[in-house]
């Protein structure tokens, strides 16, 4: 069995030589083959020399972005290049601890998929936790997945559940999301979190508004994806519905009552719904084409072992 460590790095200088020796004294200490794949997310401060001389250890691989893509796409160009039958994430900020990757290789021995890490005792500012904790509630809400902190980094995956997951925007949070919709088995442990000592965070407040219109999007796709129609088609209908009847409302008073009927606003809002109905029934046609020719060109696999 082969262990693939995959850590998104950007701007990390002064941690990624501590993670470096850390890393390798728990991995040794494995018995298993290993990968330690730092993906550089293009750094400005000598965090790529200090990889380059992390690279004289035949374990370490590195893979440099041409600049900063985020940390989702990070992670994914490391999934992308892992050898392992075992995937781990881990930050390079050593607010992760190399020592909780056995405790998560032994749940994932019991059969799981995905093991979480939960950062129940988060050495982060107060702000911080308290937007992850509404963040998380909605994530709850939304998806299927109940894991406390879907945010952690370190995680354990096998490697099956990487085929046809494409990640970009803020994805990563919502992995284990993405992932208990497929099918796979996610459970979490709780791991230690440490407080950063070097370097400074990447994310401001910015990342809330980012993070919640994954979320939308994660969200229809594991409900909607297969069959959009089913969504734009109800909104259509519903919108093409309410205002027909109000248009025949309209006729009957123009008509039976002979009421003038020009200088009505719900003659506007007949034709905005009637309007709308068409264009969402319009939408779930070609959403519906489009996830068509996406799911034939990555189909999900949905067989987990096949006996003959
Ligand atoms: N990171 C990255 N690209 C980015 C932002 C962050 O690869 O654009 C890495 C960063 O180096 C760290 C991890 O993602 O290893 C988590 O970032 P950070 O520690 O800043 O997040 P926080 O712990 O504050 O949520
Ligand atoms: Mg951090």
């Amino acid at each position: 069995m082969k262990l693939s460590i995959v850590i998104p790095t950007f701007n990390e200088a002064q941690n990624v030589p501590l993670l470096h020796d850390e890393l390798s004294k728990v991995l040794k200490g494995l018995k298993h083959q290993y990968e330690i794949i730092f993906v550089d997310d293009g750094s400005n401060d000598g965090t790529r020399d200090a990889l380059r001389r992390l690279a004289s250890d035949k374990n370490v691989k590195v893979l440099f972005h041409r600049r900063n893509f985020g940390q989702t796409a990070a992670m994914d160009s490391g999934f992308k290049y892992a050898h392992g039958d075992i995937i781990i994430t881990m930050d390079a900020d050593l607010q992760n601890d190399p020592a909780d990757i056995p405790k998560l290789l032994a749940k994932l021995d019991e059969g799981y998929d995905v093991v979480s890490g939960w950062r129940k005792h988060r050495q982060d500012p107060v702000s911080k936790k308290l937007f992850s904790r509404i963040a998380g509630s909605l994530r709850r809400m939304l998806t299927r997945e109940k894991i406390h902190d879907s945010g952690c980094t370190l995680k354990a995956y096998r490697k099956e559940c990487f085929a046809n997951l494409d990640l970009y925007g803020e994805m990563h949070r919502y992995i284990p999301a993405i992932l208990t919709w497929r099918g796979f088995r996610v459970t979490e442990i709780v791991v230690n979190h440490r407080a950063r000592k070097f370097g400074t965070t990447k994310y401001g407040m910015g990342r809330i508004l980012r993070g919640f219109l994954d979320l939308l999007i994660v969200k229809f796709w594991m409900q909607y994806s297969a069959r959009p129609i089913q969504l734009f088609g109800r909104l259509g209908l519903c919108c093409f519905a309410l205002g027909f009847f109000a248009g025949l409302y309209l006729l009957w008073q123009k008509f039976a009552d002979g009421q003038a009927i020009a200088n009505r606003p719900l003659l506007l809002l007949v034709v905005l719904l009637v309007l709308l109905g068409v264009q969402f029934f319009g939408m779930g046609v070609i959403t519906d084409a489009l996830t068509k020719i996406y799911y034939r060109s990555s189909p999900i696999s949905r067989v987990s072992e096949t006996l003959e």
